[in-house]
């Protein structure tokens, strides 16, 4: 199995392994995209709402395999909470301002960890009467019984980067998914 890591994008830190490639990224995207176009027709009106800053690159590649019409516009949460758990409320730094009122709302996340960003969106969303609310999240830590009508993979408990995921707003721009060896975390913070 080849794994094609470009070593110029990690600016000198270790991957632990990769846990996604590309490919196997880009497999699944498909098979979403093929689910969810089955799933509504033109008169859902359907609109993709993407959670930033993580989800653009997933909900990129996710939206131009869609086979129906669609419209996309994102928010933009944020969690206060210490270090890297996200705790407690989540205000929303941008909210969509087209009305979501009859029509077929479907959020696009990331990851679902501890599931605070979604258990606080998705109640502020239906408020607007959207006609139906699902989730599709790329990955899920199946931490929290919370369960989206689409995943794309069940996730390891460890710290992901890669495909619009961040550490510290590095390495949203990997291809693939990967862990990150914690030694060099600790150690290298110039
Ligand atoms: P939750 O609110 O479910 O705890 O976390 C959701 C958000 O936390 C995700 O949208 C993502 O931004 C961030 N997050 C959770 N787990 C990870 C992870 O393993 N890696 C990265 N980079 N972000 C994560
Ligand atoms: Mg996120």
């Amino acid at each position: 199995m080849s794994i094609a890591v470009e070593e110029g994008q990690l600016g000198g830190r270790k991957l632990r392994r990769v846990v996604y490639e590309a490919h196997q990224l880009q497999k699944r995207v498909s098979e979403l995209a093929t689910e969810i176009s089955g799933a509504y027709g033109p008169e859902d009106r359907l609109l993709l709402i993407g959670i930033l800053k993580g989800s653009f690159v997933f909900l990129a590649d996710l939206v131009r395999r869609m086979t129906i019409p669609l419209q996309i516009d994102f928010v933009v949460a944020s969690s206060y909470g210490p270090g890297q758990s996200s705790t407690g409320d989540v205000q929303l730094l941008y909210d969509p301002p087209a009305p979501l009122n009859g029509r077929a709302v479907l959020v696009v996340e990331d990851i679902v960890d501890s599931g605070t960003t979604l258990l606080n969106l998705v109640p502020k969303l239906r408020a607007r009467g959207p006609s139906s609310l699902e989730i599709c999240a790329l990955l899920h830590k199946r931490k929290i019984p919370l369960d989206p009508r689409w995943v794309g993979f069940d996730a390891p408990n460890e710290f992901l980067v890669g495909y619009g995921l961040d550490l510290a707003e590095d390495f949203r721009h990997l291809p693939y998914i990967a862990s990150l060896q914690l030694t060099d975390e600790l150690t290298d913070v110039s």
